[in-house]
């Protein structure tokens, strides 16, 4: 079969053939969004076929209504232009720093909040920030996000890696990375022979957001990582039709603690316009948080969290009286 051998959908016709959506199905979607389609095989294959409801499907296939304007959501949601030392490096935290390694991602989120944001820049390389990072003692932590840092040429990242690994004054190292539910195989031996030989902590906060993105196949690359010291924590998107009931949340901690991943954050969306049928209200966050807390232990409860543009953390949603 001709589909099988891509192994990314980015035109919607093969892949809505390749889901064997009814006519009426596919009238759901939008054929022309700003932000392009892109859906890995090992994603379509684990979608439902002829079910626009799907959980995967909707992450990540197109919908008319992403045109709906809202008035409270905007381009650039999280504000992260104001916190630029460079046009790669972001200093929001205390003792920590953020490298947006690439563009690039292995996939298209629907929901995701830098849909908009061009941080790409002409200069090669990370010269400057890593000259910033040297001089600076206050940061311990560096944060590789994008897009995603998997994302790099694998040459290009463990040479990024190598020269942050030089930096004395660094003690983290820090992946936030949604590629591996793409590919599980896309980290090469070299950065698994990195993470053996690095002193710094290396740390993997995988994006999941629904049980099915998991698999034998992550759980394999999950241990890979495990026996090389990395520390592994998952952050999950609440997302309206997708994983706001507390039955999916429980279990997607439980299979990712399964995985030999410990729950981290659950996060409120980041309201980027086109998103804003994914919105799940904080009350009935605040009430699923409730529901998981009585069936599960402590550890397997994620903090529910939102970014607030100007603080000086990840936002902890407690009550409703803090909003
Ligand atoms: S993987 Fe992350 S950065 Fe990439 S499109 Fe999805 S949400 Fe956005």
């Amino acid at each position: 079969m001709p589909f099988l051998e891509k192994k990314t959908f980015t035109r919607l016709t093969p892949l809505l053939d390749f889901l064997e959506f009814s006519e009426q199905n596919r009238d759901l979607v939008w054929d022309r969004p700003k932000f392009p389609l892109m859906v890995p095989l090992r994603l379509a294959l684990k979608m439902e076929k002829n079910n626009p409801h799907c959980p995967l499907f909707l992450q990540f296939v197109p919908l008319k209504k992403e045109r709906l304007v809202d008035e409270n959501y905007s381009l650039e949601p999280v504000k992260d232009p104001i916190f630029r030392l460079t046009p790669k490096l972001l200093k929001k935290y205390e003792g920590r720093s953020l490298l947006l390694a690439t563009k690039a991602c292995a996939m298209h989120c629907r929901y995701c909040f830098r849909q908009n944001f061009s941080y790409e820049t002409s200069q090669k390389g990370f010269q400057n920030e890593i000259a910033l990072l040297q001089k600076n003692d206050t940061i311990h932590e560096v944060i590789l996000s994008g897009g995603d840092p998997l994302s790099l040429q694998s040459k290009d990242l463990l040479e990024l890696v190598g020269q942050l690994d030089a930096i004395e004054h660094l003690r983290i190292i820090r992946f936030h990375t949604r590629s591996l539910i793409a590919d599980p195989l896309i980290l090469k031996q070299e950065l698994f022979d990195f993470f053996l030989q690095t002193r710094k902590k290396i740390v993997f906060v995988v994006h999941v957001n629904h049980p099915k993105e998991l698999g034998e196949d992550l759980r394999v690359c999950f241990q890979k990582l495990k026996k090389c010291g990395v520390t592994l924590l998952s952050q999950s998107v609440l997302l309206k039709g997708i994983n706001d009931e507390a039955a999916i949340l429980k279990n997607l901690c439980l299979e990712l603690f399964d995985h030999g991943v410990l729950p981290y954050y659950l996060h409120q969306l980041d309201q980027v316009q086109g998103a804003a049928h994914f919105y799940v209200e904080r009350k009935t966050g605040l009430n699923l948080i409730e529901q998981i807390r009585s069936s599960l232990p402590g550890y397997l409860v994620p903090k529910y969290v939102e970014e607030i543009p100007k603080k000086t953390s990840k936002t902890p949603i407690f009550s409703l009286h803090a909003i």
